[in-house]
């Protein structure tokens, strides 16, 4: 698709795979540069650039960055700045991981690490990004949390704590900004068949000794009365809807995806 409107850039954190990954096609594909972060080899970037910049013929510029460590989250937020130095017109804090174990054997570093992965990366993104939007009037900050934003399972207290909390903070810096043009939301998908969701039905399988897809079929239909896992690219088109002009009214929500999981 030809990229009408050249100006327009989008940061999508943990764009090398799973949902980051397909925001971000998503957002390419109707023209928005694109700035990713997240863990890969030089092959995948590189396959990755040539994507964004030859299929859908926009600028895409990756910005290495350990979202567990201040000082990558801080220089990438500089960095940001000095490629176009009202920062982004869309901002997805997409970047996350998955650790599970009983509260009173999680480790304190994983737990710091998931809070500042999933949590304190995207409240500095949002503090640094935030005043390019404001200046022009426009603006799109769109958080990943999850179903557990809303409710809890056991043995997962870092990923459950963080992902309640950054509904607390979207819906915070919607009330900041409310009338500004800039809208802050989130999104809430229930489960999604990504390397996150595909490693805790290889630590199923392998736990109670049964085939990798009938543990999955029964990880799923525990929690999703759908039965189906949701696709990336479904969750990409909801984010392009939270970008669009028939959102933005829509700010401090949570949109959720999770094939019939919290209607229980
Ligand atoms: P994924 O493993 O496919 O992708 C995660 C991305 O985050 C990767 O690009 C990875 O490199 C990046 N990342 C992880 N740790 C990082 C760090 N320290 N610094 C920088 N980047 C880092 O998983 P996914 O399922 O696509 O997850 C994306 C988001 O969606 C996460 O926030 C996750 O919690 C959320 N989510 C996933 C599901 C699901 O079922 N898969 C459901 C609800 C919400």
């Amino acid at each position: 698709m030809e990229n009408s409107d050249t100006s327009r850039y989008a940061f999508v954190t943990g764009a090398t795979s799973g949902i980051g990954l397909a925001i971000a096609r998503k957002l390419a594909q109707h023209g928005y540069n694109i700035l990713y972060n997240g863990f890969g080899d030089d092959a995948l970037i590189v396959k990755l650039q040539e994507e964004f910049e030859k299929v859908y013929k926009v600028r895409a510029h990756y910005l290495p960055g350990d979202l567990t460590k201040q000082d990558d989250i801080e220089r990438t937020c500089q960095e940001i700045l000095k490629i176009n130095k009202t920062g982004v017109d869309v901002l997805v804090n997409n970047a996350g991981f998955q650790y599970v174990s009983p509260v009173q054997d999680f480790p304190v570093e994983k737990w710091n690490d998931m809070i500042s992965v999933m949590l304190t990366a995207p409240f500095i993104f949002i503090k640094h990004l935030l005043p390019g939007m404001l200046e022009k009037g426009w603006g799109r900050i769109i958080n990943i949390s999850s179903v557990h934003g809303q409710v809890a399972s056991k043995d997962k207290t870092a990923y459950v704590s963080a992902k309640h909390g950054i509904i607390g903070l979207t819906k915070t810096v919607a009330l900041e900004t409310a009338g500004t043009g800039v809208t802050c939301n989130a999104l809430c998908p229930g489960w999604v068949g990504t390397e996150l969701f595909w490693k805790q039905v290889r630590a199923k399988a392998k736990d109670q000794g049964i085939a990798e897809e009938e543990a999955k079929n029964n990880i799923v239909s525990a929690k999703q009365p759908s039965g189906e896992t949701v696709e990336e690219d479904h969750l990409g088109e909801a984010v392009l809807f939270m970008c669009s002009q028939a959102a933005s009214q829509m700010t401090g929500s949570c949109l959720t995806i999770d094939g019939g999981w919290l209607a229980q």
